[in-house]
């Protein structure tokens, strides 16, 4: 399994069909037609990320 949003192949696998990235902290669900990708809030909280990912954006944002 690769990330869909930034590549890398550091993915770990939770329940539920659900995956998720140590590259960019995304999780992301593998769909029929497509993966959905959601961003992990401060809170924990997921957000939907359905909009394309310019490659500007794709790098790390510093924390
Ligand atoms: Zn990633």
């Amino acid at each position: 399994m690769i990330c869909p949003s930034c590549g890398s192949r550091q993915v770990g696998y939770l329940p539920g069909n659900r995956f998720y990235c140590w590259g960019c902290f995304v999780q992301f669900v593998i769909g029929d037609t497509r993966i959905e990708v959601y961003e992990v809030d401060e809170d924990g909280t997921l957000v939907s990320v359905n909009r394309a990912v310019p490659e500007s954006m794709t790098a790390t944002p510093g924390r």
